[in-house]
């Protein structure tokens, strides 16, 4: 397999330029088609010369991702089903929300976690995803759109933590100025505590949204819900996210999918504000949505408003979030499961 031209940082590009004994102005050309343009053929970079562009062509490959099938319509969430050059498959969603745009991006093939309400880890996991295919999943939704993204969140296919380094090397080619130029504040990492995760992105000097799948208040509810407790338990990570809010002096998301008869008492409720008390923390509630594989039934929506007017009384700042958005993000990984049955 060829590398990946939209995994390179710029200065990389620049090298790889002079090696082919161009000048080094021309590594900021192909960055301009690249970022700019948006191009997807090697003869579009028309200020290049022939010779250039075919030594380029040998040594790269210039479509990261494709759209192998776009579900939803423009008003609404799309969800894409992303095509890798191995064969393997993602999924990524687009959210319009008036003016604002929003990818949900995957940074693995599946995943190890398999928590009990996600589609992703229900089919294992495969491979990390590389840093240009995850920038080429950004560029197939400003495809979509016809214009770069606002936002990126790291909440599609698998754990952005457990893919760190192209996770990274991703975020910084999406964040350059001279690229898409997408804010860190912009992007999201989601992770299900993956302590080593946030203790790294802690130190890494970058304004970058943190959030955290947290889903119950105690450890043995946590426990039945994500097996990734029993490897980093709730007081410890939330002995990372504390830490990392210190150091950062950052908000963190709390992300909290409200199952019927799980996590949704007035109790739960209440140890849920004693637990973010001392932390600067906001919570997101997710109306859960069916998964296959999954008995678990949503919360009903008295019982959800009253376990966030609790949170409020407690001075905790809470949302319930857009049920469309959630809807088709719970499913993530739905349209790749049944790929896979069907191939
Ligand atoms: S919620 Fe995230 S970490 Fe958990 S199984 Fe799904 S993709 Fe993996």
């Amino acid at each position: 397999m060829k590398s990946l031209i939209h995994g390179l940082f710029l200065d990389e590009l620049t090298a790889v330029i002079r090696e082919m004994d161009a000048p080094a102005f021309r590594a900021k050309q192909i960055w301009h088609w690249l970022y700019e343009q948006r191009i997807t053929t090697w003869d579009a970079m028309k200020n290049l010369p022939t010779e250039l562009r075919a030594k380029l062509a040998e040594r790269f490959e210039l479509t990261p991702a494709r759209a192998l099938e776009i579900t939803g319509t423009e008003d609404e969430a799309r969800k894409i089903l992303v095509g890798l050059g191995d064969g393997e498959c993602v999924e990524e969603v687009l959210l319009p929300s008036g003016d604002r745009r929003t990818v949900c991006v995957s940074s693995q093939v599946g995943c190890k976690f398999a928590c009990a309400f996600c589609a992703s880890g229900q089919a294992g996991y495969k491979r990390n995803l590389l840093a240009g295919e995850i920038v080429g999943e950004v560029l197939l939704a400003a495809a979509v759109w016809g214009d770069r993204p606002g936002n990126i969140v790291f909440m599609g296919v698998g754990e952005p933590f457990d893919n760190y380094d192209n996770v990274l090397r991703a975020i910084r080619i999406l964040n350059h100025p001279d690229g898409l130029g997408i804010g860190a504040r912009r992007i999201t990492l989601s992770t299900c505590g993956v302590i080593p995760g946030i203790q790294r992105l802690a130190e890494e000097g970058l304004q970058l949204e943190l959030s955290l799948s947290l889903h119950a208040p105690d450890t043995a509810t946590r426990g039945q819900l994500m097996p990734v407790n029993r490897r980093y338990p709730l007081a410890d990570v939330l002995a990372a996210c504390k830490a990392y809010a210190e150091k950062t002096k950052r908000i963190i998301t709390f992300e909290y999918t409200l199952v019927r008869g799980v996590n949704d008492s007035p109790a739960q409720a209440e140890d849920l504000a004693r637990l973010l008390a001392p932390l600067p923390a906001r919570v997101n509630l997710i109306p859960l949505s069916p998964v296959e594989g999954f008995e678990g039934e949503p919360t009903p929506p008295e019982t959800a408003r009253q376990f966030i007017r609790t949170l409020e009384r407690a001075g905790i700042n809470a949302t319930l979030r857009d049920s469309q958005g959630s809807r088709i993000k719970a499913a993530c990984g739905q349209l790749r499961i049944r790929r896979l049955a069907t191939t």
